[in-house]
């Protein structure tokens, strides 16, 4: 039995997937974090940033975690804040859709839609998060991006999840990064268990981690991509450090393939980013060969998807199809 809505994040089952498994000859796991009690991969770092915000003796009981996202961050810290008594403060760029200022109201988040502007300017949505934060007594602002709770998380929890479920044979592991949380905590672990486990970062269209990792500089490569919550054009200091071995990049006709391709066959409804995770986990089974073992990211389901990556109309906008061929079922 657990004993509340915390001792339900994290522990989640580590899932083949069969269809890709079958073709590459390796073994293809994803660990499910699409079944966190708000459903994602970000649960685990909302609650790390509010421990050690407590901790640390800066947040208070009746206080306030203040944040800028337009996703998943926000949705882990409004559940966990509710849970612990903390008033939550979200600001978001305008540009997001009302989908998600809705669901983050209805979880009980004060939402603050600002205008949407470049990170170097002062009115940027995560710059005044930072602000509004520092007028108020007793409140933290959340910093996922250069917070290194964020990763803490994935380094005491899905790390050893990971290696667990695998009983130490675990060939690779490779993930997209956003914040670089959840590929910076996990590849740390499992590099102090054996260096033999490569760790690869997956990169969508329109990121600079690609050619940082092969290249050492952070230059952006061809996008936009309409993947969410992943890709970066700077080193967080979250992602600063991690023991990285290779850099895959995918684009995003093969993540729309992969995402209808295992609903279709397996019956998975996943969200743009797992997509992009298990082109790069195929990739990297191809570039092993058969007989490996490699684990990714189930980072959320498809349901926040709906007006974009599930929606035919969009996607043909945006020079992308959903061609039946191309996804054999
Ligand atoms: N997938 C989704 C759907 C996300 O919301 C995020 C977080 N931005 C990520 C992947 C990337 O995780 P991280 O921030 O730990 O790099």
């Amino acid at each position: 039995m657990l004993s509340g809505l915390t001792q339900a994040i994290g522990n989640t089952p580590l899932i083949r997937i069969n269809c890709l498994s079958q073709e590459t000859g390796c073994e293809i796991l994803g660990k499910a974090e699409f079944m966190n009690p708000g459903g994602s991969v970000k649960d685990r770092a909302a609650l790390w940033m509010i421990q050690d915000a407590e901790q640390s003796g800066q947040l208070q009981p009746g206080g306030t975690v203040v944040e800028g996202t337009a996703g998943n961050t926000g949705i882990g810290l409004a559940h966990v804040c509710n849970n612990r008594g903390y008033k939550t403060v979200i600001y978001m760029p305008d540009n997001q859709s009302e989908e998600k200022v809705n669901l983050l109201r209805t979880l009980g988040a004060e939402v603050r839609v600002v205008p949407t502007v470049p990170y170097k300017n002062d009115a940027n949505f995560q710059k005044q998060a930072g602000r509004y934060a520092q007028t108020l007594s007793n409140a933290v602002w959340a910093n996922q991006f250069d917070n290194t709770a964020n990763r803490e998380a994935h380094y005491a929890t899905t790390g050893p999840e990971i290696w667990t479920q695998t009983n130490g044979k675990l060939d690779a592991f490779t993930c997209a990064v956003g914040t670089g949380g959840t590929l910076a905590g996990v590849a740390r672990y499992l590099k102090e268990q054996t260096s033999n486990t490569r760790i690869v970062l997956t990169d969508p269209v329109g990121s600079a981690l690609y050619n940082w990792v092969k290249t050492g500089t952070a230059d952006m490569t061809p996008g936009p991509s309409i993947t969410e919550g992943i890709g970066n054009s700077r080193i967080t200091a979250n992602l600063q450090g991690t023991p990285i071995d290779d850099a895959v990049q995918v684009q995003d006709q093969d993540m729309v393939n992969m995402v209808y391709r295992v609903l279709r066959q397996e019956g998975w409804f996943f969200g743009s980013s797992t997509g992009i995770n298990l082109c790069g986990a195929v990739q990297v089974a191809h570039q092993l060969g058969p007989g490996h073992t490699i684990a990714t990211i189930l980072c959320d389901d498809g349901s926040k998807y709906m007006s974009r990556l599930f929606n035919a109309e969009f996607l043909a906008q945006k020079g992308l199809h959903t061609n039946a061929s191309d996804t054999p079922i």
